[in-house]
C-alpha cells in the first residue's frame, strides 16, 4: 500500500496490557526472606536462594499460590488443576540466576474477565492468562537515566517478591479504557486483601499498542490476521494508572504521526520516561523463542485442585455496591463512596448495624471520609477507635450534640489531636443543648439588635445570619444553628405582626374588618394567621 493510501485510512488504537502485581505475602515466593522491611538499606533481605547462589534450591510459598487462586476466582478465570513453573532465560543484572522462574504454557489461571465502566458504558475485558513469577531486584541508575547513567546500583531486596502477571486480550480501544481497567483491577485486588496499592511499584504495567485500520476492528473483535500483521510497540516501565493513560496517549499520537507521514511503525520495546512524558526506543521486540523457556526442574508440577476448593474470596466491589443500594437504600454515589475500599465498606456496615442506614451513610460517606481525605488518612488509621466514632454518632442521633458541632468541632479534634469525643465535648463545653437558654439568647439577641430586625424586614437576608451568630455566641456554640435560624425567623415574623396589630388597633372598627379580610394578602401564611387570631382579640 502506498503512503498516500495509508494516510487516507482511518485507524483505531488497539491496546493490550500485561500487568505485574506484587502479592502481599510475608515472605518471598521461593525463599524465607521477608518481603517487608522497616529499613530501606539495600541488600539486607537476601539469602542464597534469591541471590541465585550455586546449589540453592527454591521452595514454593503456599501463600503466593493461595493469592493466585483468589485472583483467578475474582477474575472469573479457569484455574488449572495442575500447573508448572518454567525458567525464562535472559541476561539481566537484577536476577542473578540469569533466568526468572515464571510460568509458560501452564499458567495457574486462564480465560477470565473483568468488567469496567467507561463514560457510563459497562464492558467486559477478556483476561488471557494470569501467572505466578518472581520479581527481579531493583536498579538505580546514577548520574542519568537508563541510557545515560554513569553507573547503576543493584538492590536484591525485591528479588523473589511474588508477582502475578495478568495479561489481557487486546480489548482496549483508548488509553482512558486502560486507566479504568487498572483502577478496577486494583480495587478488586485490594478487596481480596492480597495487594497493597500504597507500596511503591506494587503495580507495574507493560502496554502493547498498535494502530489497526478501523474497518478491520469489527465491532469489538479483530480478525487474528489483522492483529498479527499490525506492528505494535510494547511500552515498559509504567507504574500507575495515570502513567498508563499518559504513556499510551503519547504513543497513539506518535504512531499516528508516523502513519500519516507514511512511515512504518517499528515492532519494538519502548521505555516510558515519566519525567519527560515521552516513550523512547529501547530495543527491537524480543520474541517468545528468544527466552528459551524450559521447565523448572527444581520445582515439581503443582497440584492446585485442593486450594481451588478451599480458598474463598470475599464479596467483590460491584456486587457489594449493588447490595448496598438495595439493602440500605443508598443512591449510586453514596454506594460507590462507601465501597471504594473493603475497609470503608466494612466500617460502614458495622456502623449501619447500630444506626439508621441513612444516618450511618451520611456520617461515614460525607463527614468521616471527607475529614479523613482532607488529612490524607484512611479508615484503617482509625480502625481501633471504632467505638469512639459510633459514640459520636450516637450523640448526634439522640440530639445530645448538634451535627455541626459533632463534625466541625468534635470529629476534627478527634482526628487532629487523637482525643476521645468525651474529652473534646468536655473541653469545648458542648453538652446537651439547654433549650431555655437558647430561647433566652434569642430574645436577648433581638432586644440588643433592633437594627438587625429592621434590616430583616427590609429584605436583607444577612440580618438573620448575623442574629444566628449572636445567639451562637451567647450559647457558647452549643445550639443547633439551623434550629436557631428557625426560631429567629418565627420571632421576627411575630414582631412584624405586632407592629401591624398596633396599626389595626389605632384604626376605626370598619377599617379593622377590612384589614382582617385582606389578611391573606400578607407576606406569609404565618403572618396572616397570626393577624387573624390576634385581631379578633382587638
Ligand atoms: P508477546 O508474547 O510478544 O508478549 P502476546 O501475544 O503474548 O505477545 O501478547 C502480549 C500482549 O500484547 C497481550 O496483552 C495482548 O493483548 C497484546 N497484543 C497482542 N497483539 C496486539 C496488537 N496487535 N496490538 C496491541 N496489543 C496487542
Ligand atoms: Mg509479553
Ligand atoms: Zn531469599
Amino acid at each position: 500500500m502506498t503512503a498516500k493510501a495509508l494516510v487516507q485510512r482511518d485507524f483505531t488504537a488497539v491496546i493490550g496490557l500485561e500487568v505485574h502485581v506484587q502479592l502481599e505475602t510475608d515472605t518471598k515466593i521461593f525463599c524465607g526472606c521477608s518481603t517487608r522491611s522497616n529499613t530501606t538499606e539495600p541488600n539486607t533481605r537476601t539469602c542464597p536462594v534469591c541471590l541465585g547462589l550455586p546449589g540453592a534450591l527454591p521452595v514454593l510459598n503456599e501463600a503466593a499460590v493461595k493469592s493466585a487462586v483468589k485472583v483467578g476466582k475474582a477474575l472469573n478465570a479457569d484455574i488449572a488443576e495442575e500447573t508448572q513453573f518454567h525458567r525464562k532465560n535472559y541476561y539481566y543484572p537484577d536476577l542473578t540466576k540469569n533466568f526468572q522462574i515464571s510460568q509458560y504454557d501452564a499458567p495457574i489461571c486462564a480465560d477470565g474477565q473483568l468488567s469496567i465502566t467507561v463514560e457510563g458504558d459497562r464492558r467486559e475485558v477478556a483476561i488471557r492468562r494470569a501467572h505466578l513469577e518472581e520479581d527481579p531486584g531493583s536498579l538505580t541508575h546514577q548520574g542519568g537515566n537508563i541510557d545515560t547513567a554513569e553507573y547503576t546500583l543493584v538492590d536484591y531486596n525485591r528479588a523473589g517478591t511474588p508477582l502475578m502477571e495478568i495479561v489481557t486480550e487486546p480489548d482496549f480501544r483508548s488509553p482512558a479504557e486502560t486507566r479504568a481497567f487498572l483502577s478496577k483491577l486494583e480495587e478488586v485486588l485490594e478487596y481480596l486483601g492480597i495487594f497493597d496499592p500504597t507500596e511503591d511499584g506494587s503495580l507495574r504495567v507493560d502496554a502493547n499498542i498498535s494502530l489497526i485500520p478501523t474497518e478491520e476492528v469489527d465491532d469489538g473483535s479483530i480478525t487474528p490476521s489483522a492483529l498479527e500483521s499490525a506492528n505494535r510497540t510494547e511500552v515498559k516501565n509504567i507504574s500507575s494508572h495515570k502513567g498508563a493513560e499518559k504513556a499510551l496517549a503519547y504513543e497513539v499520537t506518535r504512531q499516528r504521526n508516523a502513519v500519516e507521514r507514511g512511515r512504518a511503525i517499528e515492532q519494538e520495546t519502548r521505555h516510558w520516561d515519566e519525567s519527560r512524558g515521552i516513550t523512547v526506543s529501547m530495543r527491537s521486540k524480543e520474541a517468545e523463542k528468544d527466552y528459551r523457556y524450559f521447565p523448572e526442574s527444581d520445582l515439581p508440577p503443582l497440584a492446585v485442585a485442593d486450594w481451588k476448593d478451599t480458598v474463598s474470596i470475599p464479596e467483590l466491589p460491584d456486587a457489594r455496591r449493588e447490595r448496598f443500594r438495595e439493602e440500605y437504600a443508598l443512591d449510586t454515589e453514596s454506594a460507590a463512596k462507601l465501597t471504594s475500599t473493603k475497609a470503608v465498606a466494612d466500617f460502614f456496615e458495622n456502623v449501619a448495624e447500630q444506626f439508621d442506614p441513612a444516618l450511618a451513610a451520611t456520617w461515614v460517606a460525607d463527614n468521616l471520609l471527607g475529614e479523613l481525605n482532607y488529612r490524607d488518612m484512611s479508615v484503617s488509621d482509625i480502625d481501633d477507635r471504632f467505638e469512639e466514632f459510633t459514640y459520636l454518632i450516637e450523640l448526634v442521633d439522640t440530639g445530645d450534640i448538634t451535627t455541626k458541632n459533632a463534625e466541625e468541632v468534635v470529629l476534627r479534634r478527634m482526628l487532629d489531636e487523637e482525643l476521645t469525643p468525651e474529652a473534646v465535648i468536655e473541653s469545648e463545653g458542648l453538652g446537651r443543648v439547654d433549650e431555655d437558654a437558647v430561647v433566652t439568647a434569642v430574645t436577648d439577641a433581638l432586644d440588643e439588635n433592633p437594627d438587625a430586625i429592621e434590616d430583616y424586614h427590609a429584605g436583607e437576608n444577612g440580618a438573620v445570619n448575623f442574629l444566628v451568630g449572636q445567639v451562637m455566641q451567647k450559647t457558647g456554640g452549643s445550639a443547633d444553628p439551623s434550629d436557631v435560624n428557625t426560631l429567629l425567623r418565627e420571632r421576627l415574623e411575630e414582631w412584624y405582626c405586632q407592629q401591624l396589630l398596633k396599626v389595626i388597633q389605632s384604626c376605626s372598627f370598619e377599617n379593622r374588618v377590612v384589614v382582617r379580610r385582606f389578611s391573606r394578602l400578607f407576606r406569609t401564611e404565618y403572618q396572616a394567621d397570626c393577624l387573624r387570631v390576634n385581631s379578633r382579640k382587638v
